[in-house]
């Protein structure tokens, strides 16, 4: 079955036909205002695998100087999906529907964690980016 997500008003909704890659967590702190969050949550796609089924003229962008960037709904904010040069790159966890059978394997730049953040025991931290 394919994976689903939406946004938070539901306006936008996409649909993945394959599996979600290499979920992690970065915990930096661009990471942290780009997510609005203690850290991302976001997982690879394979860009022709997705698809937007709804609300794809509802969305928004911001794209980095290295060509990475993120695209929100333009009417509750959610952040659905990172873009590199333009393709769809990999989704944000927060906005999948249900269960996308995969678990956030590596919780990255834990070195430069919020000072609030508390680290679950048990997870796979790394103080900078993944060896
Ligand atoms: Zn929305
Ligand atoms: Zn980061």
């Amino acid at each position: 079955m394919a994976i689903s997500g939406e946004c938070f008003c539901g306006a936008i909704t996409y649909s993945v036909s394959g599996k979600l890659h290499d979920a992690r967590s970065c915990h930096c702190s661009r990471c942290r205002k780009a997510f609005s969050s203690q850290a991302s949550a976001y997982a690879l796609v394979n860009s022709n695998e997705f698809e937007w089924l709804t609300g794809e003229d509802l969305l928004t962008s911001y794209v980095s100087k290295h060509g990475y960037g993120l695209q929100f709904c333009s009417s509750c904010g959610s952040t659905l999906c990172g873009v590199f040069e333009g393709a769809v790159h990999g989704v944000t966890l927060g906005c999948v529907n249900g269960d996308p059978e995969i678990e956030i394997g590596r919780h990255i730049f834990v070195g430069s964690k919020a000072k609030w953040e508390v680290i679950p025991d048990g997870v796979t931290t790394y103080n900078e980016g993944p060896p």
